[in-house]
C-alpha cells in the first residue's frame, strides 16, 4: 500500500497543475513555527517514529508541535493555522482527498514534510549507510559534516527533475529531497524508519533545519545541534540516592527537564569532596543517618556559599542527630525517635491528598490545587521559620508538605511527598519538582 502512496506523491508533486493559491505570509525568522505530524499510532511503518520526531522539533525551542492521530480527518481547514504539516502516516491510511489537502496547503507558501513512513518501504533490512551531504550550499546542509553514517533501512525515493538532491548515499541516488511546490516548500526524507535510526545526532540536526527550512524558507537552528535552550548554561545537578528503597520510576522525575543537562547520581559519599565548584544544586533522595565530619564541612559549604538543596520525601530523615542541618538548613524533619518528650514521626501509605499551593513563590508557579495519592509523614518536627508552599487536610499528614527552608540567604527546598510512581508521573509534582530544582539553582527569584 505504500507503493502506491509514493506513486501518489510522485504524480501529484510533478505532474499535477493544481490551482495555484495566493501565499500565506511566511512566518519571521526567530518566531517558533506551528507544527502538524500526521501519524497513525496503530500503522506498523511510522508509528513509534511521531514522538521521536516531536520531540527533535520541541527541543530545538523552535517550533510548536501537534500530531493528528486520524490522517483521514485532514482538510485545508484542519491545516490552516500551521506553518509545516509533517505526513508521517502510510499512504493507505489517507486517501486522495488528504494527498490534495497537503499539497494544496504547501502550494500556499507553507511547508510538507514527507517522512519515510509516508514513503514506499524499502524490501532491505536496517543497513550502515554513509551518508553524504549532495548539495553542501543549500541552507539546510550547509555546515554539516561532509558524510555521516546511519543505521537505517532507507525507503525508495522517486525522483523527478525539479528535486534537488541534498543527501545521497551508495546504491541510492537520494535519500533526501527537497522541492517547490508553488509558493511552498516539500522536503522528502527516506532515512529514519525506526526510532531507533533517529538517534544519530547528525540526521537528527539535519531533520529540525529542513523542518525550518521548510515552514520558513530560512535555517536559524545552528548546524552544531546546539539548541536554543540550551545555550543557557545547564544546571549542574547531582542526585545523591542510597539507604532507603526507592523505585527505578523515581529517576523518570527528572526527564523533560531540559535545563539539567547532565545529572549524575551518587551516594552520599560524594560529598566527601568539596561539593561547591561542580554543582549548583543537590537534589536528596537518600536516607543517611550520620554524616562523617569531611561531609558536615562539605555540605555546610555548600549551604552556605548559595547553592540549591533540594530534599524529596525520605531524605527528610536524614541527618537525625546535626541540628545545624535539621533546624536551620531543611526545617523540617521525620524523626526517628521520641526526644524530649516529643513523639517520633509516623508514616501512612496510599493516602489522599488534596493540595493547596501558596500562590506568589516561583516554586508554586503554574500549580493550580491538585488530588495526589502518595505516602504521609506526621508528626514531624518543624522549625517556625520556614515558608509554605503546599498544604493538606490529610489528617494522617502533617498540613505543610512542602516548604523553604529558614535560612534566609540558603535556597533550600523540602517536599515531603515523593514515595512512588503516583507522584513520579503526576504533572503536577513533577512542575513543584522541576520549580524546586530552578529555584534552588538560582535560575528562579
Ligand atoms: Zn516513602
Amino acid at each position: 500500500m505504500n507503493s502506491r502512496k509514493n506513486r501518489k506523491w510522485a504524480v501529484r508533486l510533478f505532474a499535477c497543475l493544481l490551482a495555484a493559491t495566493a501565499a500565506g505570509p511566511a512566518i519571521a525568522a526567530g518566531e517558533v513555527a506551528r507544527v502538524l505530524i500526521v501519524s497513525d499510532p496503530g500503522a506498523r511503518d511510522g508509528g513509534g517514529t511521531t514522538p521521536v520526531l516531536r520531540r527533535i522539533l520541541e527541543e530545538t525551542g523552535a517550533f510548536e508541535v501537534r500530531v493528528c492521530e486520524v490522517p483521514k480527518a485532514v482538510t485545508m481547514g484542519l491545516l490552516s493555522g500551521f506553518d509545516l504539516v509533517i505526513d508521517n502516516a502510510p499512504g493507505s491510511l489517507a486517501g486522495d482527498d488528504v494527498v490534495a489537502a497537503l499539497l494544496e496547503f504547501a502550494e500556499s507558501g507553507k511547508g510538507l514534510i514527507v517522512t519515510h513512513a509516508a514513503l514506499e518501504a524499502s524490501p532491505r533490512s536496517v543497513e550502515f549507510l554513509e551518508v553524504e551531504v549532495a548539495k553542501p550550499d543549500h541552507p539546510i546542509t550547509a555546515g554539516l559534516p561532509a558524510r555521516f553514517k546511519v543505521a537505517d533501512a532507507p525507503a525508495h525515493l522517486t525522483l523527478d527533475h525539479r528535486d534537488e538532491i541534498l543527501l545521497a548515499a551508495p546504491g541510492r541516488e537520494s535519500v533526501l529531497t527537497v522541492s517547490k511546490q508553488g509558493e511552498g516548500r516539500v522536503i522528502r526524507i527516506a532515512l529514519g524508519h525506526d526510532a531507533a535510526a533517529l538517534q544519530e545526532a547528525t540526521l537528527i540536526r539535519t531533520f529540525a533545519r529542513a523542518a525550518q527550512w521548510a515552514a520558513t524558507g530560512k535555517v536559524t537552528l545552528p548546524e552544531d545541534g546546539q539548541s536554543r535552550k540550551a545555550k543557557v548554561r545547564p544546571i549542574r545537578g547531582l542526585v545523591i540516592t542510597g539507604g532507603h528503597f526507592h523505585e527505578a520510576a523515581f529517576f523518570q522525575l527528572f526527564a523533560g527537564m531540559p535545563e539539567l543537562g547532565y545529572l549524575p547520581v551518587e551516594p552520599i559519599d560524594a560529598a566527601k569532596s568539596d561539593l561547591r565548584g561542580k554543582y549548583d544544586v543537590l537534589i536528596l533522595y537518600d536516607f543517611t543517618r550520620e554524616p562523617d565530619d569531611a561531609m558536615k564541612k562539605n555540605l555546610r559549604d555548600f549551604v552556605e556559599a548559595g547553592k540549591g538543596v533540594v530534599v524529596l520525601h525520605h531524605a527528610l530523615l536524614d541527618f537525625q542527630r546535626w541540628d545545624w542541618w535539621c533546624n536551620e538548613v531543611v526545617g523540617g524533619s521525620y524523626r526517628l525517635s521520641s526526644e524530649g518528650g516529643k513523639p517520633s514521626s509516623a508514616v501512612k501509605d496510599a493516602q489522599d491528598f488534596y493540595l493547596t499551593p501558596k500562590e506568589g513563590h516561583p516554586i508554586t508557579a503554574g500549580l493550580e490545587p491538585f488530588h495526589l495519592v502518595d505516602e504521609a509523614y506526621r508528626r514531624m518536627r518543624f522549625s517556625d521559620k520556614i515558608t509554605p508552599l503546599l498544604t493538606t487536610d490529610n489528617p494522617a499528614s502533617d498540613p505543610c508538605v512542602a516548604w523553604v527552608g529558614p535560612g534566609p540567604s540558603y535556597r533550600v527546598a523540602a517536599i515531603q511527598l515523593g514515595h512512588g510512581q503516583t507522584a513520579f508521573r503526576h504533572p503536577s509534582y513533577r512542575t513543584l519538582v522541576h520549580n524546586a530544582i530552578l529555584w534552588a539553582a538560582g535560575r528562579t527569584k
